[in-house]
């Protein structure tokens, strides 16, 4: 089996041998950024967007991403061709870089940026068709005017804890609500329900990452001729509601079918979700930077 090639410091190295130091800041405080972002058929989705959070959540962090946004995207296609996929998921790691044990940053040499390519390890179909038990947890959301959810750092505690709790209580995903009991997003994906056929999702300034796969479905949804309001609202409007899904890079879109343990409506996901699941997969797969562009966007295997 040919070896997994990752993008580290500069250069193509062996995953086995793919390891950063022990002092660098990343691993010590999570203090870095990163992406993930998912390859269709050989076109990265979004790409561009995906580029411009990373840029943004490491300008509000102070940190200089070591190469421009055309050099990065050249190294994300590159990553994907060398290790020859097509259907994939990216992480995009940038790290403070090593330093010593202080906090300090101004200690650390230079940043550090981390590619990984991988093939694609799909929600299992059932999942969809089932759809999600979520649970609200007892830890909120950090504060925005604490840490910014708007920035995408490797500092994750937040939502491990949330899905530790999620984990605890036996159901697929945490729902997180902010300290003033207002729902913002799940652990690693941002929220919508639906109400007499208005589409409802939390405004960002709440607590909720601003997600890609959320900007496509809002677009989407509008396309389809639905209203969709960013507005608040609480776990009632959740338990009452006729839909609820959640979307995000690695699950897409996918129904929420159970919350606290009441049912959403008849407990199956419902026929908007599923529509637009539907045209959200129809357009991931016609979109996007294309990697192989000279092989008619196929990867040789
Ligand atoms: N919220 C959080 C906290 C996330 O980590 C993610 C995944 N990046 C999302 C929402 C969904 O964002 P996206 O659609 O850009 O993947």
């Amino acid at each position: 089996m040919s070896s997994q090639w990752i993008f580290l410091s500069g250069q193509f190295v062996k995953k086995e041998e793919a390891v950063v130091s022990v002092y660098d800041h990343g691993f010590l405080y999570g203090d870095g950024v990163f992406e993930g972002i998912r390859a269709y058929d050989g076109n990265i989705f979004k790409l561009e967007e995906h580029l411009q959070r990373l840029y943004e959540s490491a300008r509000s962090i102070l940190l200089e991403v070591p190469y421009t946004k055309e050099e990065l995207t050249q190294i994300i296609v590159e990553t994907i061709r060398k290790n020859q996929l097509e259907d994939a998921y990216i992480r995009v790691v940038v790290s403070r870089g090593s330093g010593n044990l202080g906090l300090d940053p101004s200690n650390c040499s230079q940043p550090r940026l981390v590619v990984i390519a991988e093939a694609l390890a799909l929600f299992p179909k059932e999942l969809y068709e089932r759809g999600l038990r979520v649970g609200s947890v007892a830890s909120r959301r950090n504060r925005p005017d604490v840490l910014n959810p708007q920035i995408k750092s490797l500092n994750y505690l937040n939502n491990i804890l949330v899905k530790l709790e999620a984990n605890q209580a036996g159901v697929d995903e945490a729902l997180m609500l902010n300290d003033q009991g207002y729902v913002t997003e799940g652990s690693a994906d941002n929220v919508f329900i639906i109400k007499n056929g208005t589409i409802f999702t939390p405004p960002v300034y709440l607590g909720a990452l601003e997600g890609i796969t959320r900007n496509a479905i809002i677009d989407l949804a509008k396309e389809a001729g639905y209203t969709v309001k960013e507005t608040p609202f609480t776990r009632h409007d959740v338990y009452v509601a006729d839909e609820v899904f959640l979307t995000g890079t690695a699950v897409e879109v996918i129904a929420v079918v159970e919350v606290d343990g009441r049912k959403i409506d008849d407990g199956r996901p419902g026929k908007i979700t599923n529509q637009l699941l539907k045209e959200f997969r129809k357009v991931v797969a016609n979109d996007g930077v294309k990697c192989y562009p000279d092989l008619n966007n196929k990867a040789v295997v």
